[in-house]
């Protein structure tokens, strides 16, 4: 058998959370202000306070504070398409019928606003010893598709991979970069901030984010022009008249002043939220021991922000694991486990774990599109390849064999030790 309930581990009373956010009450000073001023809608202190103290932290001259970070992602996306191909037709985005190079393991936030501008998302697949963007298949694909001009870079669960060398590969091509650091805000490469590489960057002050506005995020970059467009586009594109002149489309995606307010009470709490994590990350490291099951790769140069605990199972440690495009079945076997025996063993002790991102390449809405590995085009790969890999391509084994642990940074020591021994017990 694999797990086994011995009767002596009862059900947590409180569930565990994946990934929760955490208010400490700084945030109620800056809500209470925009309140008592007045000052509640898209314009305030908040806000200007907000954009300051990000930018400032990364590393960047202007950021902008958007409704969320997929509005940020957009807006990004779309500015760097009309800086390489013109200010579009109304009713046709600025990429249309291009191809775009995006990261391919992770949320699909990153990739939609590609669809957004009319732009078709290329595949990147994940390098093994970084879980993020295969530089190497990056190469290829610039070998496969010259005519490439933008390249959408996602840095995974609060780590990173060599980021200055895939922005040398983008930029030897000609290419521009947007960083998606939605999840990586505080994390490091060579001491310099996440939101640092891409030529347009992103972070996200999402609800399970590691600092939350309950909503929220920022664009960032080093140009006033750009942030000037990028806030004159949120704010429904009004031209300065007296009345509301139009000359390009607009959005409604400015961030409010008081979500502004949650962020920056949050992010007072940003490295405190980081050792918390750690502290986590560290104890799964040191749990799972002796065990089949390695945390997530950290790089040398990078120092993350953990904001999720991910690990992966030994292959030979792998049950049978079988799935459909909605649900999962597996055979128990002694000393083998699989991702979605933990998950539901968590899951019933009231704990949430959570399978990796399933590559965007393996998804139905993408299915279509080119996907690019070391070796080439990934929807063409051999029999022999596959089954020596046991998979596709590196992003398919990480999430067959991979998977999100709790991660809630208010989870005590009591509950993880909990939470590790129930691990341990699948592997039985
Ligand atoms: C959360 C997330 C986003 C989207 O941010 P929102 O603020 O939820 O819109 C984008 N990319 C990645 C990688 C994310 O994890």
């Amino acid at each position: 058998m694999a797990f086994k309930d011995q009767g002596n581990i009862k059900p947590f009373s409180n569930r565990i959370w994946l990934a929760t956010p955490t208010m400490h009450g700084s945030e109620l000073s800056y809500v209470t202000d925009a309140i008592q001023t007045n000052w509640v809608s898209t314009v305030g202190r908040n806000i200007n306070d907000l954009e300051a103290c990000c930018a400032k932290l990364i590393g960047r001259k202007y950021a902008v504070g958007l409704s969320c970070g997929t509005a940020a992602l957009h807006l990004a996306i779309k500015l760097c398409g009309e800086k390489l191909y013109g200010q579009p037709k109304v009713g046709y985005g600025a990429l249309e019928g291009k191809r775009v190079f995006c990261t391919d393991m992770t949320f699909d936030a990153t990739v939609n606003p590609i669809a957004y501008e009319g732009g078709e998302a290329v595949f990147i697949d994940t390098d093994a010893e970084t879980w993020n963007m295969d530089p190497e298949a990056l190469e290829k694909a610039f070998e496969l598709y010259p005519e490439v001009k933008l390249v959408v870079i996602a840095n995974l669960y609060g780590f990173t991979g060599d980021l200055p060398r895939i922005v040398e590969i983008c930029h030897k091509h000609g290419a521009l970069v947007v960083e998606d650091a939605a999840e990586s805000l505080g994390a490091t490469y060579n001491g310099l901030q996440t939101g640092m590489f891409g030529d347009i960057s992103i972070i996200s002050f999402n609800g399970n984010k590691i600092v939350t506005g309950s909503s929220g995020g920022l664009l960032l970059t080093d140009s006033m022009d750009d942030a000037n467009k990028v806030r004159k586009w949120s704010t429904q594109s009004r031209e300065d008249a007296a009345w509301y002149q139009h000359e390009e489309l607009g959005y409604n995606y400015r961030i409010s002043n008081i979500v502004a307010g949650v962020a920056l009470g949050n992010m007072e709490h940003l490295f405190e939220h980081i050792e918390q994590k750690k502290a986590v990350f560290e104890r799964y490291e040191e749990g799972f021991k002796g065990l089949p099951i390695r945390m997530m790769p950290i790089v040398d140069g990078c120092v993350p922000n953990y904001w999720l605990s991910c690990a992966i199972i030994d292959r030979e440690a792998m049950c049978r694991q079988v799935r459909g495009e909605r649900d999962a079945l597996y055979i128990p076997e002694e000393a083998k486990t699989c991702p979605t025996e933990i998950l539901e063993v968590l899951a019933r002790y009231n704990a949430e774990g959570r399978p990796i991102w399933k590559p965007m390449h393996m998804q139905p809405i993408y299915r279509s599109h080119p996907f690019v590995t070391k070796l080439g085009s990934g929807r063409a790969m051999s029999n022999a390849y596959i089954a020596e890999n046991n998979a596709l391509d590196v992003g398919m084994d990480i999430f067959e064999r991979g998977l999100c642990l709790p991660s809630d940074n208010k989870m005590t020591e009591e509950q993880q030790k909990l939470v590790i021994e129930l691990i341990r017990r699948c592997f039985e």
